[in-house]
Parts: C-alpha cells; structure tokens; sequence
C-alpha cells in the first residue's frame, strides 16, 4: 500500500489534495500502459530538445499527422520548458536540458461498482487499470471532500504503475468573531498565545538534531543527515494544527504577525524567521480548510510596549524579560507581545482609557508608599 502524498495548493474555490494510488493492472494492461507512456516520454525528450536546440521564445512545432501523443508530449513540452524558464530567471541559473523528463500521462478516475478494486483509473487514451483505495483517502473523502474525475499516472521509484488522483475541499465559511487569540512565535519558545499556551522550545530540537547529525556523519552516513529545517517542520506542523483546533473549539479568530513584517525579517539563515514563516504559512493554510479566520495585524511595539499602562520604550524589554520602566509591570516580553497582538486586533492598543487611570494609581500609590519619594 502506498502512503498518502498530501500536498495542498490552495486553488480558486476551494483546496485540492492529491493522493497516490498504487494501481494493479494485469501483465497486459501494464505493458500497454508502459508502452503509451514510453511513446509519449519520447515525444517530450523530442520537442523538449528540439525546444532548446533553437532557444526560440515562440514555439512554433506543429504536431499536425504525428498523432494523440505527440501532442500530448507537446503541451506537456511546453509547460516544462515554461518552468525551467522562469526558474532560470528566479534564480539566475541557466536553464539546460532536463537530465530527465517524467514518465507520465493524463486519465481519469472512477470508482468502480466491484469491492475488490475501490477504483478504475481509465488513461486517455489506454487501457482501463483498477486501483486500490487507501487509509488517506477514504479519510479525506468521508470528510466532505469529492473527489475530482481527472488523474495523472506516473511510474513510482520501484517502477510500479500509480495514480495521482485529486480531492477538493469546499472552503468553509470564516468570519471574524471578535474574539481573539494573539501568537507570537520564536525559537526560543516556539508559540506563545494570548491565552497563556507557551509552547515548547525549538532549542532542545534543533541541538539534537545537530548532536544526531554529527554522529552520522562521523559514521560516514552522509545520506542520512537531516535538515535542522525538517526537524522542526514537524514540530511546527503539530503545533499549528492544536492551535488551529483550539481556536476551533472556542469559536476564537486568530491573530498573527503581519506577513509584510515577516517578510522584512532578515534572511541569514537565521531558524528563526523561518519557524515564523513556516508557521504562519501553516496556520493559514489549516485555518483556511477548517474555517476559521485568521487576523494579520502589524506587530510593532507590541513586546516594547506596557500592557498595564500602555508606555512604550526600547529599553523595557531585555532578551525575553519585560520590565516596565513606568510602573514597573513585570512579563516575558514573547507572552506579552502575543497579548498586545490579540489587543491591536481589538482596538484597543497601546490603550485603552480605563486602564490608563488604572494605571495611573498604581504609580501613585507605588510613589506614596515608597520611603524615599520623587519630593515633588
Ligand atoms: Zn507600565
């Protein structure tokens, strides 16, 4: 049985997943399905090459008399050296020829009335192939999502015959309910909300990770290295979708770093901008299918800036401890940004009027009851 591929792209009117089915056809059918897609691997190394023989920016092939699959090949052509362009432009490497191109073709899906086989993949044009359902899928598909009639079959690693097929989700409603929960997020803490959740240190992770590759490449298991990124992905991953849940359950909107902010965040390879990134990407993604709404809101001043009486200075925050230099309010400064973020989205930061009297006598009363007072 093959594992669920899950790949989510977030599409015009509601989310797509795709899925990978192991198919079973008879020695005959394979063979004829290899066959149809060796000829249309053929025809895509010729237009591909052709392609970059010339270097022309209109493509003007024709593929009039040379049948279905070169013309198939030749869309296909077109969308690869499309990408490879644009790719070598992105990134300012030239664009050669594909050391190797997709053994692939185009079919449709649907599921069959026998309980041996879940489904029967049909290539167009090709044999019929039954394929098997999985775990994944039947998961996905009594979760509401339908599944859509077109798949891609490809060969897999151990050179098997496979099926991508697709799942669209319909995107729930989401509205802004007023009421918010603030998240910050950091290496040193991973997650931190406003409702006082303090996640767990990516430290730890990322120092093992480091202590386990080390080991492996002193073995000489070079191959087996992990990236720091993967360690913590999972980590993160897990956490976005409690969160995700939690917001659920109590009805409550999100409310995130903006992503220009993260944007502006400095890119040396720094884990930490990256955890962020991961994460917001993350939570929009699994608030987006699970209907909740998620708030961006600018996230300046607000692990500076005092909750209680609403004064903001650089120097209030040192590392991870906030000490007011007004009234001498004391918080972890990663907590109270979180806070200040859920307040910004109400509307009522840096303050809010009540507070600031409140405030006010706080100092008062802290200046009387001081031994030696300001004398003025
Ligand atoms: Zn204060």
């Amino acid at each position: 049985m093959k594992t669920p591929t899950s790949e989510a792209a977030s599409t015009h009117g509601g989310a797509v997943r795709s899925y990978t089915l192991r198919l079973y056809p008879n020695p005959g059918k394979a063979k004829e399905a290899f066959g149809i897609l060796l000829e249309q691997r053929a025809w895509l190394y010729e237009f591909v090459r052709q392609h970059m023989a010339t270097g022309e920016e209109t493509w003007t092939t024709s593929t009039e008399g040379l049948g279905w699959a070169a013309n198939r090949a030749l869309r296909r052509a077109r969308a690869i050296v499309k990408a490879g362009r644009s790719s070598s432009i992105a990134t300012g490497n030239q664009f050669n020829e594909p050391r190797c191109l997709p053994l692939m073709g185009d079919g449709t899906v649907e599921p069959s009335a026998t309980l041996t086989f879940g489904y029967w993949v049909k290539m167009t044009p090709g044999p019929r192939l039954p394929a098997k359902s999985h775990q994944g899928l039947n998961k996905a598909l009594r979760a509401g999502g339908t599944l859509m009639n077109t798949a891609e079959i490809a060969v897999d690693r151990k050179g098997r015959l496979s099926a991508r097929v697709f799942v669209r989700f319909a995107i729930p409603e989401t509205r802004d309910t007023g009421d918010y929960i603030g998240v910050d997020v950091g290496v040193n803490h991973g997650l931190y909300t406003s409702e006082g959740y303090q996640g767990k240190s990516l430290r730890p992770l990322l120092d093992k990770t480091k202590a386990k590759n080390a080991e492996r490449r002193r073995q000489g298991h070079v191959h087996k290295l992990q990236s720091r990124r993967s360690a913590c992905k999972q980590f993160l991953d897990r956490e976005a979708k409690r969160l995700v849940a939690s917001a659920k359950r109590g009805n409550k909107t999100l409310v995130m770093e903006s992503s220009k902010a993260l944007g502006n965040l400095k890119i040396t390879g720094s884990i930490g901008a990256w955890a962020r990134q991961h994460l917001g990407c993350r939570v929009s993604y699994l608030a987006e299918i699970t209907g909740v709404a998620v708030r961006e809101e600018w996230p300046a001043y607000t692990s500076t800036t005092c909750e209680v009486c609403g004064f903001s200075h650089k120097k209030n925050r040192c590392g991870t401890e906030f000490v007011c230099r007004q009234c001498g309010a004391i918080a972890h400064a990663d907590a109270l940004a979180a806070r200040n973020l859920a307040r910004r989205a109400r509307g009522v930061f840096p303050m809010a009027g009540k507070n600031i009297k409140a405030a006010q006598q706080t100092r008062e009363s802290r200046l009387t009851l001081a031994p030696q007072g300001e004398g003025a």
